[in-house]
């Protein structure tokens, strides 16, 4: 019922005018050494309704999920939880099992977590485009298996759903069952099944053994080219960041991918050598097939970022919630003007330094005890989009001023629309 009241309100106070905000800087006068305490501040012209429900957004920006190179806690590290799967046939088609098996996928998870937190350039740009190479602020961890402290890989052993054919007349790439059957806690964790060709295929004269591929079916990934293969453990490193792109929002770099950073180009790396090769030649981006698929454009680590802090998305539900638990080690120190316009996920408090603005303009997460702290010549703007929340359940610590000796004292603008949630009382 509130949530249609709201509904009823927002057209209404859209007319109404809007303060503009006040951005007048008082730091002139204000000694920069001068004590000041924090006051709670309870802003009072904002909505705060006693539930409320997250629409879904619709065409998210990635600009505005960009990693900030001078401060990398302004878009905090996600934490994707992962499971494995390795299916075989009941007489172990696959020589791929127990411990050494356990030891290689996590081996592979290492390769493709290294791949990540590096920034190669990209290869490929459009022309005259300057693509600055961000870092990813993405890492993938293995959960363990439901109370206990081992990693979750799993080994099933099934004759009718153990193989994969990415290709050809009888291609199964697209086929749920083994997903429906074995996956675990969807819900909280991407299931990825590492599946080789059936066994008739494995033994045909004719079969060409495949690359790596794989694939995205909404809530999990399949990937083939690992068991039937002689690869090594970082070869593997493509494929698994490449599929768990996919499932975080991305396209394949070459085609129309909603993104202006990637140029339309021919998917065509595999088959140029020598001269005809690398950087300028042929596409190292990670959404496109390569030995060098590793890059990603700011566009794309914007795309998987604006899923990952969109709170009625199932990408969200994959993340350690590391956000849930206030660390007072993190906070986030303002200390340049910002503007966020897209959602955000804190475990710790913010502060708002002396000469600088935080404008918030979305949904931004705070953990309970966590506060906003506006320092004196400090200014804090919530714009008509902003819900500040605390997502997991419990309350967060409010707003807070500095105030000084003098009576300068840190400026809160808020827009009648901007909207507090599970404020501690
Ligand atoms: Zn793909």
């Amino acid at each position: 019922m509130p949530r249609y009241l709201i509904l009823l309100l927002f057209p209404l106070l859209a007319l109404a005018c809007t303060p503009k905000p006040n951005t007048f800087n008082k730091v002139v006068g204000l000694d920069a050494d001068e004590p000041f305490e924090y006051e709670r501040f309870r802003p009072k012209n904002v909505q705060r309704p006693t539930e409320y429900t997250f629409a879904r957004q619709r065409n998210l920006n990635p600009n505005d999920y960009l990693p900030d190179t001078s401060n990398a806690r302004y878009l905090p590290l996600r934490y994707l939880h992962v499971n494995f799967h390795i299916m075989n046939s009941s007489d172990t088609l696959y020589p791929f099992y127990g411990q050494k098996a356990v030891d290689e996928v996590k081996e592979v998870l290492g390769y493709t977590n290294d791949m990540l937190r590096k920034t190669p350039a990209l290869w490929l740009t459009p022309e005259g485009v300057d693509v600055p190479a961000l870092p990813r602020q993405l890492h993938f961890n293995i959960v363990d298996k439901t109370g206990t402290d081992e990693a979750a890989i799993y080994e099933h052993y099934d004759d009718e759903l153990y193989y994969y054919l990415h290709n050809g007349k009888h291609r199964n790439r697209a086929d749920r069952r083994v997903v429906e059957k074995y996956a675990l806690n969807q819900d909280s964790v991407l299931n990825i099944f590492i599946m080789g060709p059936p066994r008739d295929s494995i033994e045909s004269k004719t079969f060409k053994l495949p690359g790596t591929e794989g694939i995205f079916l909404g809530d999990a990934i399949k990937v083939t080219g690992w068991l039937e293969n002689n690869r090594r453990p970082w070869e593997l490193r493509g494929i698994v960041g490449h599929e768990i792109g996919h499932a975080l929002g991305l396209g394949h770099a070459w085609g129309r991918d909603g993104c202006d950073d990637t140029p339309i180009h021919k998917n065509n790396a595999w088959s140029q050598r020598g001269k005809n090769y690398g950087p300028g030649k042929t596409s190292n981006n990670l959404m496109d097939y390569s030995k060098d698929q590793q890059a990603l454009t700011p566009c794309q680590i914007g795309r998987m970022h604006a899923r990952m802090n969109d709170i009625t998305s199932r990408q969200r539900k994959w993340l350690l919630p590391r956000w849930c638990k206030y660390a007072n080690t993190e906070s986030i120190r303002v200390t340049k003007d910002l503007n966020w316009e897209g959602a955000r996920d804190f475990n710790s408090d913010i502060y708002v330094r002396r000469g600088y603005t935080l404008r918030i303009n979305n949904r931004v997460h705070l953990p309970e005890q966590a506060a906003i702290y506006v320092d004196p010549g400090a200014t804090l703007i919530l714009g008509p989009k902003a819900v500040i929340h605390n997502s997991c359940g419990g309350t967060w610590g409010g707003i807070r001023v500095g105030v000084s000796e003098s009576g300068y004292q840190g400026e809160v603008v808020t827009d009648p629309l901007a909207t507090l949630l599970n404020v501690v009382e």
